[in-house]
Parts: C-alpha cells; sequence; structure tokens
C-alpha cells in the first residue's frame, strides 16, 4: 500500500525533479583541489531543499581554507524507522569534475538544457542524478504513514572527485556511520541498472623517478642513462608484478590485478643529449587479498637490485595508496534488498560484480557497513556533453524507495 503510494508519488514527479536538478546545475560545483567554487552554494541549496521539505538536517562542516567560505560542508537527514539501531544510508556527492575542453561541448556545460528526456551539462550525471533521485526517494518516504522497516539515512557529502578528505572519510572518523548501518552508493552502474558493484580492487599509483647524469648524446659512456635504466627497471616491474600477483576473482572484468605504466614525463628537448633524468608512473589496480604493501616491497628490491647494477639512484613515490577491503557479501541484505527491488520493479537480475574503480563505497566498507555501489546510468561521467537521462532519475528514485520499505 504505502510502497505504491510512494512509486505513484515519484512517477507524478518527473516535472519537479527536473527542474531541481535544472537549477542544481546551474549552481556551479566544481572540486576546489581542480580551481573550482559553488560546492558550499548547491551544498545548501540541497540544505533548504530538504529543511522545506520537513526534514531535519544535521551539518558537517569540515574547515578549508582554500574556500572562501573557509568551511567544507556535508548534509545528512534520517527518516526514522520501527528497528532505530540500524541505518540504510543513501549517499551522493554534491562536487564535480570542471568541464574539460570547451570546444567539445555542443551547449553550455553550466547552463543546463533539457532534450530528447535528458539533462544535458557538467555534473548531470556524476553525481546529479544520485542527489535527484535520492532527494525524490527521500519526499516520497516522508509523505507516508508508514515508517520504514529500519532508519533510511540520506548523505550529501563533498569533495568526493579528489579524495573525500572533507567529505565521507572525516564522516567516518566523527561516528556518523555505524557498523551495523547497510549503505547504497549510486555512483557507478550500468544502461539497465543489472549491475551491482560490492567490490572494488585497491589502486595504487606510483610514480618513479631514476636519476643518472645528463651528457651529450654523442659521448654516452661519460654519464649514465636515467632513461635506459628507467625503461628497463619498468619493464622488470612490469614482469614481476604480473608474475607474484597472477591470481583471479570472477566478480571482477578483467578478473586479474593488473599493472599498467602509463604517464611518462617529459625528459630532455632534444635528441642529442643523454637524459640524466627519467619520470614515469605505473597505475596499478589490485584484488585486495593482496597487501599493497607486499606489493611495495617487491618493488624495492627490485629497485635496490637496480640500483646497484647500475649505479643510478631511484625514487619510488606513491601518489595514490588506497588499500581496498573484502567485498560485500552478495548474499548480505543490502545487495538482496537491491536485487528484489530489480525484478520486482524492472524485472531484471541484478548481478554483482566488482570494478577497478574507486568510490566513497571504499569508505563505508572499511568501517564494515556493507555496500553497493548502484545506479542505472550512460556513462557520461567526466565527459563532454555529459546528460543524465529523467528516466534514470525517476525510475532510480522508485528503487530506493522500494529498497527502504521492503
Ligand atoms: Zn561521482
Amino acid at each position: 500500500m504505502s510502497l505504491s503510494l510512494a512509486l505513484q508519488n515519484l512517477s507524478n514527479s518527473r516535472q519537479e525533479m527536473t527542474q531541481f536538478m535544472v537549477d542544481m546545475l546551474k549552481i556551479k560545483a566544481v572540486n576546489p583541489d581542480v580551481g573550482g567554487k559553488g560546492e558550499y552554494e548547491r551544498a545548501i541549496f540541497v540544505q533548504k531543499w530538504l529543511e522545506s521539505h520537513g526534514a531535519d538536517v544535521s551539518r558537517f562542516d569540515f574547515e578549508d581554507s582554500r574556500v572562501s567560505e573557509g568551511v567544507r560542508v556535508n548534509l545528512t537527514t534520517i527518516i526514522e524507522g520501527a528497528d532505530r539501531n540500524k541505518t540504510l544510508w543513501f549517499a551522493a556527492h554534491l562536487d564535480t569534475v570542471p568541464e574539460g575542453a570547451r570546444e567539445l561541448w555542443n551547449t553550455d556545460p553550466y547552463d543546463p538544457v533539457v532534450k530528447d528526456g535528458k539533462v544535458f551539462g557538467r555534473g548531470s550525471e556524476d553525481n546529479g542524478q544520485a542527489v535527484v533521485s535520492t532527494l525524490f526517494a527521500f519526499k516520497a518516504l516522508k509523505t507516508l504513514q508508514t515508517k520504514p522497516t529500519v532508519n533510511v539515512g540520506f548523505a550529501y557529502v563533498s569533495d568526493e572527485e579528489t579524495g573525500s578528505k572533507y567529505g565521507v572519510i572525516p564522516m567516518v572518523e566523527k561516528g556518523v556511520f555505524k557498523t551495523q548501518d547497510m549503505a547504497i552508493v549510486p555512483d557507478t552502474g550500468c544502461k539497465d541498472g543489472s549491475e551491482i558493484e560490492v567490490a572494488e580492487k585497491s589502486i595504487l599509483w606510483l610514480k618513479i623517478t631514476t636519476k643518472g647524469k645528463q651528457v651529450h648524446g654523442a659521448l654516452p659512456y661519460k654519464g649514465l642513462n636515467a632513461h635506459r635504466i628507467g625503461m628497463k627497471f619498468a619493464l622488470q616491474v612490469d614482469e614481476l608484478l604480473h608474475s607474484n600477483y597472477s591470481e583471479t576473482d570472477r566478480l571482477f572484468d578483467p578478473p586479474a590485478s593488473t599493472f599498467e605504466p602509463t604517464k611518462h614525463e617529459l625528459n630532455v628537448d632534444n635528441i642529442n643529449t643523454v637524459p640524466g633524468l627519467d619520470v614515469q608512473y605505473f597505475d596499478c589496480r589490485i584484488l585486495a587479498k593482496y597487501k599493497l604493501s607486499e606489493v611495495m616491497k617487491d618493488i624495492e628490491n627490485a629497485k635496490l637490485k637496480i640500483e646497484k647494477e647500475t649505479g643510478a639512484r631511484i625514487e619510488l613515490t606513491p601518489i595514490q595508496f588506497e588499500e581496498n577491503v573484502d567485498p560485500t557479501p552478495v548474499n548480505s541484505v543490502i545487495v538482496q534488498k537491491l536485487r528484489s527491488a530489480l525484478k520486482e520493479l524492472r524485472g531484471i537480475e541484478g548481478k554483482p560484480i566488482g570494478i577497478g574503480g574507486g568510490t566513497v563505497g571504499l569508505y563505508f566498507r572499511r568501517k564494515g557497513i556493507n555496500t553497493a555501489v548502484w545506479s542505472t546510468l550512460d556513462d557520461m561521467a567526466h565527459q563532454p556533453n555529459e546528460y543524465c537521462k529523467l528516466d534514470n532519475i525517476v525510475n532510480d528514485a522508485k528503487v530506493f524507495v522500494h529498497v527502504a520499505l521492503n
């Protein structure tokens, strides 16, 4: 009874959701780490909306002297359930990445356009869709007479795009989320919503600086070619890691850990100089069964060996070092709830998967909270001409309401 009322409410809210999305996207909220402004203003916009719809909002402000307001804002609100010891959280992020090359956009990224059942604009799919669909799920649940079985919490967080240091991480430290809670993070997904992400690989981004001696290209014996030694080292590391960390997990695509040499910095401008400095990077996505410290130890040993052989100096600097944790169990309550919502509302089988990317799901799982990262997406995040489908906003909100009331 209450479920069908809530679903009806959402079907009727399509226009209102669209308008809310357009109004919100006009408040540019590019993450301050990349020089952006407006995340604060967007948070206040969401706070006011929540309060005008009867929410009791808690604010978690974390100091950041780089922004004019001095703080980064995070919001939560809770609808009380029959069992108040446990909270089912929905967490969406407020910040966005910059628009990238402007000439690739057909419309102004910060003046959203509604066309063909889609809203175009930076932050529409990542993570505007989640903000709007969870807010309207809140509204639909709030108007019901019946209480959900457990508390239903809504979190609107800052700083997701550059590491959550002013968002989920300090919120977890403050004890906002409890170990017995469960969470849905609508921040990855596929076109029909059949994929439920329950696991993420650990991420190691490694900078490798090789120091030799720069000399004239005609007299290489007088120097030490950092580029050659760097290449040699990279190939050794590549082979070593692939052979030492070769186990697979079928949840993931690809099922194995990945170790990729990626970026290489410019060394010398001209062809006739032997480079004395070589800087390169690896992007490694590693199954959580392996400890990143073990991986680093193997790389360190290879480094010591090649330093001894060549006389070059090699520095290893981790740029990202995110140790992941065990997957959320496929048979956990949160995954089961999502699967039954997908079956009943869409007639599809939800399939648990793992990904190589990182979401705030990591910080919830570290706390022991069973977390499903789920939404229905066209995979437009960070792209030019980013859009979200209006159908996805409405239909994901329905799934959230189903999960909350089931
Ligand atoms: Zn996102």
